[in-house]
């Protein structure tokens, strides 16, 4: 095996496509070589090599050493300096990489190989012992931090304290003594907190460095991410060593971060912010507020720093050039990293850019019309659940705003909530069900969750890349960045800004797309979703072959879910519609009656409203696709709780109250989920489907008066085990038709089908189709009946087994298609075994999962169905799921 991949000199060993093999970064570092753009060299360390350390306890296999060394002795020829010169030593990145970009990851070292003797050489070579020293002190802290444990505010402390006795505020007016004398300060912090000294030796120095990218792979931050993304353990990261170039050597250098388009919006427009004299890390640390790239993003930011356009136009001309030449390569928006070392631009990344839901729209709706994708890549390009982002509210333009502090607009959308200071805060506080806002100066990787926890997140410091402006973007939380008037006091739990001092648990809203702060809660509006957002419908409703429908029982809900493009209700559970208060005390008279002639009554006073609800849905449905499923909850759901609730219900039945207790002792069951429910209550009370059969046919007979296309409801029978209970029920069905027929003189259509959810009824499918005009999996049901596992009990092991790689994932979110799956399959092929046109769809929570609806594709099934807001998310994943 070859674990050592170079690249620099114009060449490179690795491509873009081996990003499994050399990580996202190493790949395009790689890639960037062979286009002949100017890349420091460098080499990849594979993420076969993490495999293999973490398969033999943490060991390196055989032969790397030597291909380091090989590796290395080629990047010494290709900049003309020796790793460990005295006079003039070769300086290295360590940079880790992933395949998935992967926040969490051990931050990258710079400035590797300097010690008390290379740095008088680099002192003496470039000409400036300032910047020998500044670098030298960088590599201390960030070795100390992130190689050697030793806690950053060790040396942020030190560094302030030099600052106070020199009388210095910024970093800048630092000169070469006195960052000699804190690169010894820090020296000697590391050796009283290792009782070690800081390690001389620059090979120990590049291994410790590697050891310690490996080793982060498995931290708890990295666990985090991975699970909140679906990473899986085993990709392994790879390293990536390079030659440094310096952005800190004098005014004719600078580092910065540049998009092709903007991030946020989409924009076809060069988009990016840069600092003059200072190294990669510190726009995004946010240490200084970078400047921004263009002119016309100086004008229209109103920021008063200079441009790189106008500070360094040769240079900026060269890096135009470049965006244009990768973006057209790789025919994505990309993010890259680059910086200037005495007037020479060395490009240091290049990734496709993270991007709000809406940039993405544009970007992919845009290159499309442009001829550079076709339709197919435009629709694979947009992540169906980030469409979520742009389905909800947005903040109404005419609301009152008590503005109170602004920042950049960092990750469009309003968020409203509690502040909280700190990410286990918001973690805690959002655990308790409260909507919270995470304020911090700036956030890293350690917020992860509890970013993830809030519903807005703004920060005082950084920048439009910094860590709390990506990772937001990527969440499509939204995001206020560096809003440098809002003053944050951790200890006292406080925020300052326009003259109020706010608290913890106060009401703040945020607009991520305007950068503004307020106080309070503020009215939001609906989404608009013309447009791209139409258009890139349009093309995935053209290539898909799956039909959307909806879960909705109430008319909003079916409007909603209309708006969105639903072609039909996949599921309307009818008993969501006796919980109205009026509606209930029948109900539970109707439950608790001891005869066919007590429930009669009351199925009597329950017939209006549920024809009433049947008229409301075929109305807003006109003509399309209904299937009503018949009464399924378990009954305790109805149960009345406490005397007064008895008492109502004793009173409407005109029984005694305690006739209603004993009742409800006889209904009482140990396992309600696996009790008396769905089709065994049609069995056992016929006159309860009965009803609901009635409600519907007379329902589709008013709304056919009013014209257009015609009512055929579908009527569904729940969790059936075979083909029995569906003879007996819809033998009872027919003859309410019939029977609605005779006395409306009026002749319906309509389809008579059931669920199928339960193991049994999934083997039986074939029988059960002689009777069944169609199926429709009850994935919810046939989940939790295929693990035995309860959904309202699963939550408290469900993350151990996650975590121990037992469950892929939560199956009741994602299908479990192996298993659960397999009996969708087993069913699906023995209905249509007996009933050749047999309708399939499935209406279980995982009819809005992308993953679970191409596994629909797969099966050919006729329809998925899902909440209303997941409707465009399923159509655009229907659409995927045929490429
Ligand atoms: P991340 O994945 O967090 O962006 P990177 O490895 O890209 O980490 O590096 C962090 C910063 O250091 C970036 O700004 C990058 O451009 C800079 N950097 C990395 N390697 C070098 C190098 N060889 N010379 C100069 N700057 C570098
Ligand atoms: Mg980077
Ligand atoms: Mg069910």
């Amino acid at each position: 095996t070859k674990w050592v991949y170079g690249f620099g000199g114009g060449s490179a060993e690795g491509r873009s496509d081996m990003r499994e093999l050399l990580g996202g970064k190493g790949a395009n570092l790689a890639e960037m070589c062979n286009l002949g753009l100017p890349v420091p060299p460098g080499f990849t360390i594979t993420t076969e090599v993490c495999t293999a350390f973490y398969d033999n306890d943490r060991a390196y296999p055989d032969g790397l050493n030597a291909e380091v060394e090989t590796a290395l002795a080629s990047v010494e020829k290709h900049v003309g300096r020796k790793f460990g010169d005295a006079k003039d030593p070769l300086l290295v990145s360590v940079r880790s990489g992933a395949r998935a970009s992967m926040p969490g990851m051990m931050d990258t070292v710079l400035n590797l190989g300097l010690n008390d003797e290379t740095v008088e050489g680099l002192a003496t070579v470039s000409g400036d012992r300032r910047f020998a020293y500044d670098s030298y002190r960088r590599f201390i802290q960030m070795y100390g931090d992130v190689v050697l444990g030793v806690d950053h505010y060790h040396f942020e402390d030190i560094l302030e304290t030099v600052k106070e006795d020199k009388g210095v505020s910024l970093d800048t007016d630092m000169g070469a003594d006195d960052w000699a004398e804190v690169v010894e300060a820090f020296k000697k912090k590391v050796k009283t907190e290792l009782g070690e000294p800081f390690p001389q030796d620059p090979r120990e120095q590049l291994w410790g460095a590697i050891g310690a990218v490996f080793g982060s792979w498995m931290n708890a931050r990295a666990n985090t991410y991975r699970r909140l993304h679906n990473i899986p353990a085993s990709w392994g990261t790879a390293v990536n060593v390079q030659a440094m170039v310096f952005g800190n050597m004098g005014d004719d250098c600078a580092t910065g971060v540049c998009f092709s388009r903007n991030p946020s919006t989409g924009e076809d427009r060069f988009y990016g912010e840069y600092l003059i004299n200072a190294q990669g890390e510190d726009v995004v640390a946010g240490i200084r507020t970078p400047a921004p790239l263009t002119e016309i993003e100086k004008q229209e930011s109103g920021s008063d720093l200079i441009s790189m356009e106008a500070a360094m136009p040769v240079v900026f001309k060269e890096l135009c050039d470049i965006r244009e030449k990768l973006e057209s390569h790789y025919r994505d928006m990309q993010d890259m990293e680059f910086t200037v070392e005495s007037g020479k631009l060395y490009m240091l990344q290049t990734r496709a850019g993270k991007r709000t839901a809406k940039a993405a729209l544009r970007i992919a709706v845009e290159m499309c019309r442009d001829g550079v994708i076709s339709q197919e890549d435009a629709i694979r390009r947009v992540d169906p659940a980030q469409l979520d982002q742009l389905l909800h509210p947005t903040l109404d333009p005419e609301a009152d705003r008590k503005v109170v502090g602004m920042g950049l607009p960092a990750s469009p959308g309003a968020a409203s909530g509690q502040i909280v200071f700190s990410a286990e805060a918001a973690e805690e506080w959002a655990g308790k069900g409260r909507k919270v806002v995470l304020v911090r100066i700036e956030t890293s990787p350690e917020d992860i969750a509890g970013m993830h926890a809030a519903q807005g997140i703004l920060t005082s410091r950084g920048g439009m890349t910094s860590h709390a402006a990506v990772v937001a973007r990527g969440m499509g939380t939204p995001c206020v960045c560096g809003a440098g008037a809002v003053k944050i006091d951790y200890a006292n739990k406080t925020m300052m800004s326009g003259g109020v001092t706010l608290k913890e648990g106060d009401v703040i809203t945020l607009d991520g797309a305007t950068g503004e702060v307020m106080l309070g809660e503020v009215a939001t509006l609906k989404p608009d979703l013309s447009g791209d957002f139409s258009q890139l419908m349009e093309w995935a409703d053209a290539l898909r072959r799956l039909k959307i429908r909806t879960n909705a029982e109430t008319p909003e809900e079916a409007e909603t879910a209309r708006g969105f493009g639903a072609e039909g209700i996949g599921l309307c559970r009818t008993e969501h519609m006796f919980f109205d208060p009026e509606r209930i005390v029948s109900m539970r008279e109707m439950i608790l009656a001891e005869t066919e002639k007590g429930r009669r009554t009351a199925l009597a006073k329950l017939l209006p409203y549920q024809r009433q609800d049947f008229i409301d849905l075929f109305r807003i449905m006109k003509g399309l696709p209904v299937t009503i499923r018949l009464l399924d909850p378990p009954l305790h759901e109805f149960l009345p709780h406490g005397d007064a609730e008895i008492a109502d219900v004793a009173k409407a039945a005109g029984v005694s109250e305690a006739i209603v207790k004993r009742r409800l002792l006889d209904l009482a069951e140990a396992n309600p989920m696996l009790g008396h429910r769905g089709c065994r209550l049609g069995i056992s009370y016929p006159e309860i489907y009965e009803m609901q059969a009635r409600a519907i046919f007379e329902a589709a007979i008013e709304v056919s008066k009013d014209g257009g296309d015609p009512v055929i409801p579908e009527i569904m029978i729940p969790l059936i085990v075979g083909k029995k209970e569906l003879e007996i029920l819809k033998a009872a069905i027919i003859k309410v038709a019939a029977q609605v027929e005779d006395e409306k003189g009026a002749k319906l259509k309509y389809l008579v089908g059931t669920m199928i959810e339960l193991p049994r009824a999934a083997l039986r499918a074939g029988e059960i189709a002689e009777e069944a005009e169609f199926f429709s999996f009850g994935t919810n049901d046939l989940t939790q009946t295929t693990f035995g596992l309860s959904r309202d009990d699963a939550s408290r092991f469900l993350d151990t087994y996650i975590s121990k790689d037992i469950f892929a994932g939560d199956p009741f979110v994602s299908l479990d298609q192996e298993g659960v799956g397999e009996l969708v399959s087993i069913a699906a092929e023995r209905g249509r075994a007996t009933r050749a046109d047999i309708k399939l769809g499935i209406c279980g929570e995982h009819g809005g999962d992308p993953a679970s609806i191409a596994f629909c594709e797969a099966q050919g099934l006729d329809y998925v169905s899902c909440s209303p807001y997941r409707v465009p998310i399923a159509r655009l994943a229907a659409a995927q799921a045929v490429l």
